[in-house]
């Protein structure tokens, strides 16, 4: 099945509800990265991208535009386009322009959500310059965490993301930079990025930063090694609860639900969107009948036809089943 550039929408706990653009074409590999996330939805991918110069297969402004342009006008209600998928986003360098000739379309805002890897690159920060928001990942003030969570692929140090996320913060007149805090611990129930001190050097890396908000949250579907484990939320509420004694009620957010609000999408080809979905976003049954409207009768037939072509695959977390493109 073909890989589409822009699909959903997807109902997402942050950004609301918002038509996907994966600008690396889906090539053997089920992800497009330079990171390997012990966290990541998307299952675990030796080959990791090195560098934007090493993008073989990567998605032209132009087919952008004209992928937006078919689908655009079939969805309403949307609250971003959002440049994400199964790729970073920032290893096509075309982004900057990507963004421009869709502001010549659609005045929805523009999110780019980045792993920040290649924010030490000036034709990056440049290109997500031009987003309306960008969220972008920080996981700890350590490098040594950092890799140990990442696993990214080599030349990438946090020292020069830091002080990227930071030129970024500062050149963002009228624009918005949101870092993700993903909050992570074992199967022992032991914190692997928030101990005291991690908590303790986050702040003080945070501060240097000066971002516009600062979203703390967790994982929500299956991660790629077993052994990691979402934090309690109990223990989420407490770590905001300090976030926000540092930084304020205004800029701090804890991540919990998503926002459901419906939106009216015209169908095309209902088993190509459920894939195209599933192959950026693992997703249960609700949250595929949400995200893209469908009725629960329809999807059943559309996931069982998916199903028997192999696909898709149902992978489990603890206490959901959901639908993965294999
Ligand atoms: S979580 Fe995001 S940044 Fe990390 S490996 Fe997966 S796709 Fe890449």
């Amino acid at each position: 099945m073909r890989s589409r550039i822009v699909y959903g929408p997807i109902l997402s706990r942050r950004l609301g509800r918002s038509l996907g653009i994966d600008i690396i074409k889906n090539t053997n590999s089920k992800k497009n990265c330079n990171y390997d996330c012990i966290y990541c939805q998307l299952g675990h991918v030796e080959l990791k991208i090195r560098s934007p110069e090493d993008v073989r297969e990567a998605v032209t402004p132009e087919e952008v535009s004209k992928s937006l342009q078919k689908v655009i006008s079939n969805v309403e209600g949307l609250d971003y386009i959002t440049f994400s998928g199964t790729c970073e986003p920032t290893l096509n360098l075309s982004l900057g322009e990507m963004i421009r000739n869709i502001r010549k379309i659609s005045e929805i805002p523009i999110c780019v959500i980045t792993n920040s890897s290649l924010l030490g690159r000036e034709d990056v920060q440049n290109n997500l310059a031009e987003a309306d928001l960008v969220v972008a990942t920080l996981v700890s003030g350590n490098e040594e965490t950092c890799r140990k969570i990442h696993r990214p692929a080599p030349g990438i140090n946090l020292k020069e993301i830091i002080e990227g996320l930071r030129k970024l913060a500062k050149a963002g007149i009228g624009k918005r930079l949101a870092l993700e805090v993903m909050l992570l611990e074992n199967e022992a129930g032991e914190p692997l990025n928030f101990t005291d001190e991690e908590i303790e050097e986050l702040v003080k890396t945070i501060r240097y930063i000066c971002p516009d908000e600062i979203e703390i949250l967790t994982v929500s579907r299956p991660p790629s090694e077993k052994w990691v484990r979402p934090v309690p939320e109990e223990k989420l509420k407490e770590v905001a609860k300090h976030f926000i004694s540092e930084f304020g009620e205004e800029t701090v957010k804890l991540v919990l639900k998503g926002k459901k609000k419906k939106v009216k999408v015209l169908r095309t080809n209902v088993d190509e969107e459920v894939y195209a979905l599933l192959l950026r976003r693992p997703c249960t049954f609700k949250q595929t009948c949400q995200s893209l409207n469908i009725d629960p009768k329809n999807l059943s037939s559309v996931l069982e036809k998916l199903l028997g072509e192999g696909k898709i695959e149902i992978i489990s977390s603890e206490v959901e089943k959901y639908y993965r493109a294999k």
